[in-house]
């Protein structure tokens, strides 16, 4: 079995359009959303929940009033604002809390319990495309690349039990701790780029960080034909940097009508987009799988 992770280093490149595209075209394969702060890959694949587990991170105090004799000493010591005194006993202000424990460990009274902090579900769903691994952090919950680690794991337990050859991943954007959790040890990545100056930054930025992880991985540009100057640019610094292109796509409007309509273009199987994308497959599994 092998793992394709699909990243772009930014939002709103293409990258759940593609891998959403690419997994109606290999089905059946199993799916991981590892985007799990924004996750977005249900609305083009609509699953069908099988199984849901919530998802601890990190602790959450709970102030036990029998035992508090409003002494504040935990109001003085938070860091983070997360205790407020404007009641008639100390309260504990969830969004602000960062789970540091400190309140808790200085209470005189002992008033104070550490619980598991609840910050969101994870999914196994099933799909037209095959298993489907996703999640759901709450707003502001912080650990996204715990919550990451374990839908990778739920996914490749089920792509090995059901015996499919691909995994593919749905990578959060950005460079940080998440991207990592997504990235480590997969057999190789796609960057999805844009021919702008930020979508140029971020690639180059999570195609250094693949470097680093040791990561195989080639670079598609996405609307390759809205900026050719900046498309040429992209292309000469993957030259440069003995990095490869698998394909280009040019921007189509059909990507929006068929993303309004719950589809994927790989439904328009004639159109220039699904063409380009069958293409990019190829040269995916010959050069890159
Ligand atoms: S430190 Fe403990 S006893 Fe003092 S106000 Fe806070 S919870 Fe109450
Ligand atoms: S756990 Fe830390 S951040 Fe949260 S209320 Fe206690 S001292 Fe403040």
């Amino acid at each position: 079995m092998k793992e394709l992770l699909i990243i772009s280093g930014k939002g709103g490149a293409g990258k759940t359009c593609l891998t959403a595209a690419l997994a109606t075209l290999v089905a059946p394969c199993v799916l991981a959303d590892c985007d799990v702060d924004a996750a977005d890959l249900h609305l083009l694949l609509k699953p069908e929940t099988q199984k849901s587990e919530p998802f601890y991170s990190g602790v959450m105090p709970e102030i036990i009033y029998d035992r508090c004799v409003d002494c504040y000493r935990c109001y003085s010591l938070c860091r983070f604002g997360a205790i407020s005194i404007l009641t008639t006993h100390p309260r504990i202000l969830a969004d602000a809390c960062e789970g540091c424990g400190v309140c808790a460990d200085q209470c005189p009274e002992e008033a104070i319990v550490l619980h598991d902090r609840h910050c969101g579900e994870w999914y196994m769903s099933s799909t037209p495309c095959g298993t489907m691994a996703h999640a759901r952090l709450h707003p502001g919950a912080e650990n996204s690349g715990k919550l990451v680690t374990a839908v990778r794991q739920a996914a490749k337990a089920a792509a090995e039990a059901e015996g499919r050859e691909l995994l593919l991943s749905d990578g959060p954007p950005g460079i940080g701790c998440a991207v990592i959790a997504a990235m480590t040890g997969v057999d190789a990545a796609l960057i999805v780029t844009e021919p702008s100056l930020s979508g140029m930054h971020d690639m180059k930025r999570v195609a250094k960080l693949a470097r680093n992880f040791e990561v195989d991985f080639q670079v598609v540009i996405n609307k390759a034909d809205i900026n050719p100057e900046l498309s040429d640019e992209i292309a000469a610094f993957c030259r440069r940097n003995d990095i490869g292109i698998a394909g280009t796509i040019p921007f189509d409007p059909l990507f929006t009508t068929a993303l309004r309509q719950g589809k994927t273009v790989m439904e328009y199987p004639d159109s220039v987009p699904a063409q380009a994308i069958r293409q990019i497959w190829q040269h995916v599994q010959e050069k890159l799988l």
